[in-house]
């Protein structure tokens, strides 16, 4: 049972809780990081499998990483990391088509392409879903066979009714930096270079959020309480509402209107002969139960090869999403070595979500309360960290 007193009390050690302990840390505070679980990084989960030949790692959640991202770039650049940036092979995604393995070119239709051309430069994404700004983009066909089942592998959940800005918002690139990278081991690397020195309490949830003498009053699972003059939310938008549902009501029930997905995150180890499957950077789903195959061969490691398939909830048990992975490797059961499963979740982003989070934003002016995540900008890491450092910037100046 815990009863103290700080400064700023960040509720989540996701990246975005993380983000936002360094920045606090760069400006000389001591914030204290709360975090539900034993494992550091939430959505970034690097899995290690062992073999006799030592440890394998798989990315169970996020898994790329990019030049654009800066607000990342920063926080490896301020935390020694920037110089173990791991390039990834020039690898393709392919697209499953029931059993066949198919290139993405392959699959579109270009004379339905040359007749949408035109449009490439009049539209506008402001206010249009995924699938309509999209499917006008490179037409009906092409969206619902090719890029329509792209972008649910890119949301690991249905996309079409995504606002069609909260994807590939442009970000200036840093050129001198590896377009594309990951850790030496793995997403999970930098999420130990950030935490490094930060204060985390682990295996702590919060429950409540009240009214403090100096600001806001933490209560915890274990009947510990916190007082704290700051307090940041980096958590999911369904467990903000609960932490909440007390101090704001309003903002509370606001918050609940944003929907999660789950996906069902499936990684296997297999040896690297035994299976046909040509080097992938990844595989769409297309019909299928699996939205998206993340693989491990973009950083390819002798002897042994890895996939992350990303399933569609509620479908399939454990056993038989083996034997769908078994299928689309072209092994048999006794060809995985390992697996691991983990349920992830994303928030489903909609419509007027802009104006949803521009209420939240009035509601949260002028107090000593942040909430940011995966649920403001898009649902990219640097996304997350975008939002960060905009209410850090509000909350700490
Ligand atoms: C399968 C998958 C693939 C992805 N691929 C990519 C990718 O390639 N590139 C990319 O940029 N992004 C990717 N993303 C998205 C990105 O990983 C996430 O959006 C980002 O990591 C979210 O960070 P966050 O800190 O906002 O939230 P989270 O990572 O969800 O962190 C929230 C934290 O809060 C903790 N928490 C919850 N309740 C409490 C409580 N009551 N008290 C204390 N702590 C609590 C949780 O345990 C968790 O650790 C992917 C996501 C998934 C799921």
């Amino acid at each position: 049972m815990t009863s103290r007193s700080v400064d700023l009390l960040i509720v989540g050690a996701g990246i975005s809780g993380l983000g936002m302990a360094r920045m606090a840390k760069r400006q000389g505070l001591s914030p204290l990081v709360l975090e539900a679980s034993s494992h550091l990084g939430g959505a970034i989960h690097t899995h290690h499998f062992d073999t006799p030949d030592g440890p394998f790692w798989a990315e169970l959640g996020g898994h790329t990483c990019y030049n654009s991202y800066g607000n990342l770039l920063e926080l490896l650049e301020e935390t020694g990391q920037l110089n173990t940036l791991q390039a990834k092979e020039k690898l393709r995604y392919k697209i499953q088509i029931g059993d066949r393995l198919e290139s993405i070119p392959s699959q579109l239709n270009f004379l339905e392409l040359l007749g949408v051309l035109p449009r490439l430069w009049m539209s506008q994404k402001a206010g249009r879903s995924v699938r309509d700004y999209y499917g006008r983009l490179i037409g009906r066909r092409n969206y619902a066979q090719v890029l329509g089942p792209a972008l649910d592998a890119v949301v690991c959940q249905p996309a079409a009714d995504f606002p069609a800005d909260a994807l590939f918002r442009k970000k200036p690139r840093r050129k001198e930096v590896l377009r594309s990278y990951t850790g030496p081991m793995g997403l999970q690397s930098f999420v130990t270079g950030i935490a490094t020195d930060l204060e985390i309490q682990t295996q702590t949830p919060v429950k409540m959020i009240e009214k403090g003498d100096a600001g806001y009053c933490v209560s915890l699972h274990d009947g510990g309480q916190i007082e704290a003059n700051r307090v940041a939310l980096a958590v999911a938008p369904d467990v903000a509402a609960d932490l909440l549902r007390d101090l704001m009501p309003s903002l509370a029930s606001r918050l609940d209107e944003i929907e999660m997905a789950e996906i069902e995150s499936h990684a296997v180890l297999v040896r690297a002969g035994d299976t046909q499957l040509p080097e992938v950077a990844g595989i769409i789903g297309h019909e299928d139960d699996f939205f998206s195959v993340v693989s491990r061969d973009l950083v390819p490691q002798a002897g042994y090869r890895a996939f992350t398939f990303h399933f569609r909830p509620g479908r399939l048990s454990e056993q038989t999403r083996l034997t769908r992975i078994c299928e689309v490797l072209g092994v048999d059961n006794s060809a995985i070595i390992s697996s691991v499963s983990l349920n992830n979740r994303l928030p489903a982003l909609r419509l007027g979500h802009a104006d949803r989070i521009a209420w939240v934003d009035r509601q949260l002016q002028d107090l000593p309360l942040g909430l940011t995540g995966n649920w403001f900008q898009g649902v990219s890491i640097e996304d997350s960290l975008v939002r960060t450092s905009q209410e850090f910037n509000r909350l700490i100046g």
